[in-house]
């Protein structure tokens, strides 16, 4: 039978949520035109939109968000947050900003524009997008490990360091911007990235003289999957590991809102204190994000930041939050539904394209498996698949995803295990009754950019 890991905290305060019928659940969908993005969060029973500054913070860390020091400038919470963060990280610079894509608009430009390339193990949608607004292009080499989701291997997130290789080749290594290391491989299922593979990925790098870029979000989960997978790394803290993958990259961008476990904030970290690019990170953190002593952020928030750093880091918390996953894992098991497995550390990401063979790519049978979900229960998840991904920029094309999922991401320290309980028993119903789906969704309003968010869609009858 399934094992679940009990919380390693309890509750001291409630936050009361709606029970809605299913003809009401129908209806908040139709008026959100089928894009769980427009709900209103009230209209939600158990909310799996996202685990990104969704975190309940601590009674430590909301101690410390009366100890902020709101002084515009070299403020003591920004020397607090700057010291714990060169500690985590082992890095020379910091810079706060306000969230994750943040980091990526200030930092990007000193290394891409027209006629240049990123490569990644996958892109992140608002990396993709930072990308392409520096007038670069993405290219990617995940492992194919991570396409075939019925495979138990231990790092479906790794890079696929061959054909980075042949890439770069192909493109001219003075073509290559950077390469990013999205750890873990959010876009694969939250699967993470081995430091056998990050190195190998550092060395190449090295040969071709390219700038390398830990997209950091979720670093701490990394480094507990490294501990428990990779056997030369099972005595190492989690902050020996995380300085070993660190340590081989020369920047990082992080959202701050996974694993640091506050509601808003992001870093960017530069190994070099001394290089030349922190000039253009203050000046653009400056020009749009704020003074580079608060990034866009209050006092307060980095107060929280500083204490979250080291929250993320405890083994019994990462334990108790990959065990979850490994119970939602074995339960799916049991019922014999298809996820991506084994989980990764954020969530589940249930296979649409298992669930509904019979639907096109460009139906997309991750937002079809969503709106199901939302139906039979009042649970708010997302397509990370053909939807998500969106058109070519330059031929407007619908692209077709390697995968197409339905993302249940967990919020940190929120849920119990009997919300779990009746979110399995939901997927089971839905999975049930599979067969009975004969058409997706086609999309009747789109912006040109990460459309997911605000795209209006209707069922092709
Ligand atoms: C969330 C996330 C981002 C973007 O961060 P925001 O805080 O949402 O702006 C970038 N990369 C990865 C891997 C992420 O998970």
């Amino acid at each position: 039978m399934a094992h679940f890991i009990p919380e390693p905290y309890r509750i001291k305060m409630v936050e009361p949520i709606k029970m809605t019928t299913r003809e009401q659940r129908e209806q908040y969908i139709r008026e959100a035109e089928y894009n769980l993005f427009r709900l209103r969060g009230e209209d939600v029973y158990v909310d799996t939109l996202t685990d990104s500054g969704t975190n309940a913070m601590s009674d430590a860390q909301w101690a410390a968000l009366m100890l902020g020091d709101e002084a515009y400038a070299g403020g003591k919470s920004y020397f607090k947050l700057v010291e714990a963060a060169k500690d985590v990280f082992g890095y020379g610079y910091i810079q706060p900003v306000h969230q994750g894509r943040a980091a990526e608009k200030v930092l990007f430009p000193s290394f891409l524009e027209k006629g240049k390339y990123a490569i990644a193990n996958l892109f992140f949608d608002t990396t993709r997008a930072h990308v392409e607004l520096a007038g670069a292009r993405c290219l990617e080499c995940c492992n194919p490990e991570a396409a075939d989701s019925q495979l138990r291997a231990p790092f479906k997130g790794n890079m696929d360091v061959a054909k980075m290789e042949e890439m770069i080749k192909e493109k001219g290594p003075e073509n290559i911007g950077m390469v990013v290391m999205t750890i873990t491989n959010n876009s694969a299922g939250g699967q993470p990235v081995s430091l056998k593979n990050m190195r190998e990925v550092a060395s190449v790098c090295q040969k071709y003289q390219i700038h390398l870029n830990i997209d950091a979000a979720r670093y701490a989960e990394n480094a507990m999957f490294v501990k428990m997978r990779e056997p030369e790394c099972k005595d190492m803290s989690i902050k020996e590991i995380i300085h070993a993958f660190f340590d081989l990259a020369d920047t990082f961008t992080m959202s701050a809102k996974k694993d640091t476990i506050v509601n808003m904030g992001g870093l960017i970290g530069v190994k070099d204190e001394n290089a030349p690019y922190i000039l253009n990170i203050k000046a653009n953190c400056i020009s749009y994000e704020g003074f580079y002593s608060y990034g866009g952020l209050n006092g307060r928030d980095l107060e929280c930041l500083a204490v979250g750093l080291y929250e993320g880091l405890d083994e019994s918390w990462l334990r108790y939050r990959i065990g979850t996953m490994e119970y939602f894992g074995e339960r799916l098991d049991e019922l014999e539904i298809p996820y991506q497995s084994p989980p990764g550390g954020h969530g589940i990401f249930l296979d649409a394209a298992k669930f509904y063979p019979q639907l096109p790519y460009h139906e997309f049978p991750g937002q079809v498996l969503a709106v199901e979900l939302y139906k039979e229960c009042g649970l708010r998840s997302c397509d990370i698949g053909s939807y998500m991904i969106g058109n070519d920029p330059d031929t407007g094309e619908q692209l077709k995803s390697i995968n197409e999922f339905t993302r249940l991401a967990i919020p940190r320290r929120v849920y119990t295990q009997s919300h779990y309980d009746m979110v399995i028993e939901a997927i089971h119903e839905v999975w049930k009754r599979r067969e009975s789906i004969n058409h997706g969704y086609k999309i009747t309003w789109e912006p040109p950019i990460l459309r997911h968010f605000q795209a209006s869609l209707a069922p092709i009858e």
